[in-house]
């Protein structure tokens, strides 16, 4: 039946999406250090009375870590000595939130080709009304086929 090929090509395309699921669940398992924002550079106004970031030439950039609190951003200033490990950290937090995304559009595509398998072999209500229809039909034409 044409239906059972289909199964058969969403089954190989699941199979295939699990093995890159398992893939990237892999690289998820062993993290480096984080830290839970983004390093940024940002140039800053002293606000000194003719001071040269008055006449457009900013002071810095100067590296800050961005993060999200409650709905809004905080900025906090990195020093120079802690500069290395915190950009490891924020590159490392960036990737993986960078693969969590990844999983839950696998997850997505996953579930949709197991949407599809139960359409495949599922039918409506509407096609079982049907059925108990014609048979309501043919009943009467059973008993009269028996009475002649
Ligand atoms: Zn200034």
């Amino acid at each position: 039946m044409m239906d059972r090929k289909a199964i058969s090509d969403l089954r190989q395309r699941i199979f295939w999406l699990r093995e890159d699921r398992e893939k990237l669940e892999n690289s998820l398992f062993r993290p480096k250090k984080m830290i839970r924002a983004s390093l940024v550079f940002l140039a800053n106004y002293c606000g000194k009375k003719d001071c040269r970031c008055k006449k457009g030439f900013p002071h810095g950039p100067y590296p800050y870590l961005s993060e999200k609190r409650k709905g809004k951003t905080r900025m906090t200033y990195v020093k120079k000595r802690t500069l290395g490990e915190v950009k490891l950290e924020a590159e490392e937090y960036a990737r993986f939130q960078h693969q969590l995304a990844r999983l839950s559009k696998l997850n997505e595509k996953i579930r949709s080709l197991f949407e599809q398998i139960r359409d495949l072999n599922c039918r409506e209500v509407e096609e079982y009304r049907k059925v108990l229809t014609e048979r309501k039909k043919n009943i009467p034409r059973q008993e009269n086929e028996k009475a002649n």
